[in-house]
């Protein structure tokens, strides 16, 4: 079993914790749609992660073979001290690029279009970033940092990473300026300007430091969560898509070499003509994207979103299994669940109807046992309860479902 599979359910366990939590101190930092965005956004990224086999692993272990220039001890605990300090120097590059490079950001990009900032936005992960930071670990490669270690520090800093995304923290005093903390990485995640390009750390602040990238929380001016500009949309596809798009169409239609490769490779602020592009006026930046969501919606989205986490830990379970088709097409799924449901959110056309021929044809499937691995006589009946609830609470959604204006909550005085 892949080692996520059990920190899944530990992740979802601390993200209702803070829920609870967060209700009972009158401090509400979760809103439905975001909040399913963003673990929907997490199944998908986990999904491609399977279907690359971890092109940061393979490589990695490549390069330790054929160019690891030292042999290390893995029972020394200098061993791992030295990895610590050496990942977590190189994140903080990988990380800076993933802001400073346009191709590099549009990966990056995904982690940072959350408009509220909680447990959920940390399981918002980039799709493709795997296909370039591995890159950046190559140092440790080199001096032949065994591929155990490298991929528990990894591992090690990405749990730590997930308990920095709280508002429930508060400031931390002489800790904030030397381990990334709740505090600090807030100001990382604001599209206020003191926000912008700061704490790129991943365990430790004081490379930031080193490096004249560190910005304190501030207590006169708190941060709003999000991008300036902003992705405006639930869709976890479009969020991993869009910057990739418009480097796209700005490779297409801008002339000469040097502009297109600066299209790629520049900064994100970088235009053709020098003239900065439109980004969210001062004015709105206080303002979250929302959609209004009808009773049944929210209900049929909390019960899409169950049926979607038992699917994904099946998926965990059992793609070590699968031939890659079948682990692809698995996958695919997810995410068609995933992009039906952020249809319904935004009030598209026929969206309700898709949604429900989307459930019926895979509840219909689960209990017939036409499955990606056998289905127990239990999960077939399971499969038809929650097949006829979901139907019911879809037709009692298109009964109030209208088409959805975007609205734009105010996060002044809240
Ligand atoms: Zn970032
Ligand atoms: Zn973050």
């Amino acid at each position: 079993m892949p080692p996520i599979f059990y920190a899944v359910p530990v992740f979802m366990a601390f993200l209702l914790l803070e829920l609870l939590a967060s209700r009972w101190m009158g401090r509400p930092v979760y809103r439905l749609h975001d909040a399913v965005t963003s673990l929907n956004i997490g199944f998908i990224s986990e999904a491609v992660r399977s279907l690359v086999k971890m092109v940061t692993v393979i490589f990695y272990a490549l390069f330790v073979e054929r160019v690891g220039t030292f042999q290390f001890d893995m029972s020394q605990p200098w061993v791992w001290v030295l990895a610590f300090f050496m990942y977590d120097f190189l994140y903080y590059w990988a990380h800076r690029a993933g802001h400073e490079v346009r191709l590099l950001w549009a990966a990056h990009v995904v982690h940072h279009s959350s408009e509220d900032f909680n447990l959920s936005t940390a399981l918002r992960q980039s799709s493709t970033n795997q296909l370039f930071y591995w890159i950046f670990y190559v140092p440790m490669a080199v001096v032949g940092i065994p591929v155990q270690v490298f991929v528990t520090v990894a591992l090690l800093s990405a749990i730590y990473q997930f308990f920095v995304h709280t508002q429930l923290v508060p400031k931390l005093g002489w800790v904030d300026r030397i381990f990334v903390t709740p505090s600090n990485h807030r100001c990382h995640h604001g599209r206020n300007d003191y926000c912008i390009d700061v704490n790129y750390g991943f365990t430790l602040i004081i490379w930031d430091r080193m490096f004249g990238t560190y910005a304190e929380e501030r207590d006169d001016e708190p941060v709003v969560y999000g991008l300036q500009t902003p992705l405006r949309s639930w869709n976890p596809v479009w969020a991993n898509l869009k910057n990739y798009a418009q480097i796209w169409h700005g490779v297409c239609n801008t002339p000469g070499w040097k502009n297109k490769l600066m299209e790629v490779f520049a900064t994100p602020a970088w235009t053709p003509d020098g003239v900065p592009k439109t980004v969210l006026p001062e004015s709105s930046r206080t303002e979250r994207f929302e959609t209004p969501a009808p009773k049944w919606q929210k209900l049929y989205a909390l019960m899409a979103y169950l049926v979607g986490f038992v699917l994904f830990m099946h998926w965990l379970s059992v793609t070590n299994g699968l031939t890659v088709p079948m682990r692809a097409s698995y996958g695919l799924l997810l995410a068609i669940n995933a992009f039906s449901l952020s249809r319904m959110f935004a009030g598209r056309r026929w969206s309700v109807e898709i949604e429900a021929l989307r459930a019926l044809l895979m509840f219909g499937a689960l209990a017939s046992g036409q499955w990606f691995s056998p289905v127990s006589s239990q999960a077939q009946i399971v499969a038809v309860v929650a097949g006829l609830i979901s139907l019911a609470l879809l037709a009692k959604t298109a009964g109030e479902q209208r088409p959805a204006v975007a609205k734009f909550q105010s996060l002044e005085g809240a």
